[in-house]
């Protein structure tokens, strides 16, 4: 059994996420793609703006109606500053025979000398990257080549959470950025209309 954990701040869920899964899934095989929202990623300046209640809910919605691709709360249940490695291990615990394959944005990818522990975390799965606009060519150009990593071909899709979060604050539509029914949930529960403020 083929297992990829996508983590992310999720704020909110978005299609460029739902391509990188797919690519993924395809390039490796998958047999489950799990989504993993993180409680504080410990890279980012400042934290989410979406409770970590709602970030689930959003991504439980973009999931929604696809059996193989799974909400994974573990980062939430530990709480604090979220670490892959730890959830690498817990997972491992977990899903004792299964193949863990870590699914990261060409971005992420880039960042992954930065990130707690990283060495162990490439002995602990496979790597599948996924090309990302603005993120180095350079790097991806060999990155295959490098031990437990393959790279995923798809079209690279220009959207981020961050730029979704501005282009609704500015009164502009979501649609072809995140799904439907996160749009819609986005706006029964009034997120991301301050630029900036504590989770609600
Ligand atoms: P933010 O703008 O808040 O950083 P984001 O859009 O980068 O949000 P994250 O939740 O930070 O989304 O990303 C989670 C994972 O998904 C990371 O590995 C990231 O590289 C990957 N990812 C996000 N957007 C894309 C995209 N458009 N194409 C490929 N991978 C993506
Ligand atoms: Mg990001």
């Amino acid at each position: 059994m083929r297992i990829g954990i996508l983590g992310g701040t999720f704020d909110p869920p978005h299609l460029g996420h739902l391509r990188a899964a797919r690519a993924a899934e395809r390039t490796a095989g998958l047999d489950a793609v799990l989504f993993v929202p993180c409680a504080r990623q410990p890279l980012k300046k400042d934290p989410p703006q979406a409770s970590p209640y709602h970030r689930a809910a959003m991504v439980a919605l973009a999931l929604w109606g696809r059996s193989r691709w799974l909400l994974e709360d573990c980062e939430l249940r530990r709480g604090g500053t979220s670490y892959t490695v730890d959830t690498l291990k817990e997972l491992a615990t977990r899903y004792r025979r299964a193949e863990l394959h870590l699914i990261l944005g060409a971005d992420a990818f880039e960042s992954l000398p930065r990130w707690k522990d990283h060495e162990e975390i490439v002995r602990r799965c496979h790597l599948l990257v996924v090309p990302r606009p603005g993120a180095s060519p350079y790097l991806l150009l060999g990155a295959d080549l490098l031990p437990n990593v393959r790279l995923c071909r798809t079209m690279p899709l220009d959207v981020s959470s961050t730029e979704a979060r501005k282009r609704f604050r500015e009164g502009l539509g979501l649609s072809g950025w995140v799904p439907a029914e996160v749009e819609a949930y986005i706006r029964r529960h009034g997120l991301y209309q301050a630029a900036r403020g504590p989770a609600r």
